[in-house]
């Protein structure tokens, strides 16, 4: 991500994130949450009696602000305004979307600002990879698709139709490797298939649906919102009834 500061002190201010993973005073969650929602101080608690606070001056604050706006805009752009797993349009005219640390921050915490890790994820994807992915990965490979490997084609995973016009929407997934049938399963595209077919039919749905994947951006986007984030994932659930 440092290929993305403009100055050496921009360089410096994420380098003291990256040095506090490297001391293990921060994990990856929380270094993401500094710079990706930050205040003057932040404090982590991992446990009752340990409970860290960490300080950030203005031009750090500043640094991580306008860093973070840049590292959006070149995801962005480098996929072409769609989620790299699902492939839908993602943005201000499309679905909600985050930075997505493909190999987990969680599990892979040195790789937290590797700008080669990051890519884009709509709230759907990114959801269910954390639930049935991320927390269960061991090791650098990934049972579904890895849009980040070199050389990586999606249609030789996974190939897609998408259809909307005024009264109808119809989205249907096919997969033509191991990779991608997990993928289709584990971030259960079934749901999204459903999702589409039946908020074309019904526009109103369609609106709670927009809003509570918004919603769900909002608290994943904040340790402390993980809470809500998983809420939420419960009702959508219930509403499209996959289990
Ligand atoms: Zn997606």
């Amino acid at each position: 991500m440092k290929s993305l500061c403009v100055d050496g002190d921009e360089e410096n201010h994420l380098q003291k994130l990256i040095d506090l993973i490297r001391s293990k005073d921060m994990d990856g969650g929380e270094a993401w949450s500094a710079f990706s929602a930050p205040a003057a101080s932040k404090t982590f608690k991992r446990g009752e009696a340990d409970s860290r606070t960490f300080d950030f001056s203005p031009v750090e604050r500043a640094t991580y602000k306008n860093l973070r706006q840049r590292v959006q805009n070149h995801l962005f752009n480098k996929c072409a305004g769609s989620c790299a797993y699902c492939r839908r349009p993602v943005g201000h005219y499309g679905w909600a979307w985050h930075i997505e640390h493909v190999l987990p921050k969680s599990k892979h915490s040195s790789l937290t600002f590797s700008l080669d890790n990051l890519t884009v994820g709509c709230v759907h994807c990114n959801q269910w990879k954390g639930a049935r992915i991320d927390r269960y990965l061991v090791g650098k490979i990934l049972p579904i698709i890895n849009p980040s490997l070199p050389g990586f084609i999606y249609s030789a995973h996974l190939t897609y139709v998408q259809i909307s016009t005024d009264s109808l929407s119809f989205a249907k997934y096919s997969h033509c490797s191991p990779e991608g049938a997990k993928t289709y399963k584990e971030l259960s595209f079934e749901m999204l298939e459903r999702s589409y077919a039946i908020n074309g039919m019904h526009p109103p749905l369609a609106s709670l649906h927009e809003k509570i994947e918004r919603a769900i951006g909002v608290g994943l986007s904040a340790v402390e919102g993980q809470g809500l984030a998983e809420l939420l994932f419960e009702l959508k659930k219930s509403i499209y009834k996959l289990n």
